[in-house]
């Protein structure tokens, strides 16, 4: 048996998800640990000591640089996007917003899917509509 080795702590169960979710995407096996001490309702409860995200001792150095390395692309990757246009008044103030955490948690375990696919809310500084941000705008591979 290889040994598990802890590689990150989380406060909240959703965010050891959500590091679980991510490095899985990366062919990484992780475990979860001390969350059945939540019981059901660990959707809402912070944890007590923190939530444990393991990984096999092979895999800890390739597990801890996807956690860091990953977030601040996913960060600059945000900051660099160009402004939106609001399709309701035409401003440049649109900014995200990420529904109801709660909603999001769900379906992610509901789901089983990654939350970075989760629809992104745009909402108009301007004028106060939201509008889904168009997914053509960001990722066009050819
Ligand atoms: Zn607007």
């Amino acid at each position: 048996m290889t040994e598990l080795i802890t590689i990150a702590r989380y406060s909240m169960p959703y965010e050891a998800h959500l590091a679980k979710a991510r490095l899985e995407a990366e062919g990484i096996p992780v475990f979860i640990a001390d969350e059945h001490l939540l019981s059901i309702n660990w959707l809402y409860t912070p944890a007590v000591g923190g939530i444990k995200v393991k990984v096999p001792e092979d895999w800890v150095d390739a597990a801890k640089d996807i956690l860091t390395t990953d977030h601040q692309d996913e960060i600059a990757e945000i900051d660099t996007e160009p402004p939106l246009t609001c399709p309701h008044c035409g401003g440049h103030n649109a900014t995200m917003v990420l529904g109801d955490p709660l909603m999001l948690i769900l379906t992610f375990v509901l789901l089983g899917a990654p939350l970075f696919f989760l629809r992104e809310t745009m909402k108009c500084r301007d004028c106060g509509a939201t509008f889904k941000r168009p997914k053509s705008e960001t990722k066009e591979e050819s």
